[in-house]
C-alpha cells in the first residue's frame, strides 16, 4: 500500500498519483527492492487524523492486507515537510495499528 501526501498531490504538480510510485513499485525500483503490487493508494489528508481510518477501510473493502506500507517519496521528503507529524510518527502509528511494517518512501525520480 501506498500513502501519499494529499497537500502535495492536490497542488497539482508532480503529483505522487501520476506514476512514480506506480513505476517505481512495478519495476522494484527506488524502496521497493523489487517488484510489488500496489494493492491500495491511500490519500493522507490534513492534519492527518483520517490517515489510519482510511488506510483501514481500504484494507477491508479491498479484502487485501498488504505486505508493507510505503509513506510515499514526497511524504517523506518533500519541503517544506509536514507540519504534523514526521515520517516516522506516521510510520509508528501505522505499524502500531496494523502491525504493518512501514517503508520511508517509495521512488527516487524527479
Ligand atoms: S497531514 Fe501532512 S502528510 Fe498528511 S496531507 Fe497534510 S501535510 Fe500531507
Amino acid at each position: 500500500m501506498v500513502v501519499g501526501c494529499g497537500a502535495y498531490m492536490d497542488s497539482g504538480y508532480g503529483c505522487p498519483g501520476e506514476w512514480r510510485c506506480l513505476k517505481a513499485a512495478a519495476t522494484g525500483e527506488g524502496s521497493f527492492g523489487e517488484a510489488a503490487q500496489v494493492v491500495g493508494f491511500v490519500k493522507c489528508e490534513c492534519p492527518g487524523r483520517s490517515l489510519v481510518p482510511n488506510a483501514g477501510m481500504t484494507m477491508k473493502l479491498s479484502e487485501m492486507k498488504p505486505d508493507a506500507i510505503h509513506l510515499s517519496s514526497c511524504m517523506v521528503k518533500a519541503k517544506p515537510g509536514c507540519p504534523y507529524a514526521t515520517p516516522e510518527q506516521f510510520a509508528e502509528i501505522l505499524t502500531g495499528k496494523f502491525g504493518l511494517p512501514v517503508v520511508l518512501g517509495t521512488h527516487e525520480y524527479h
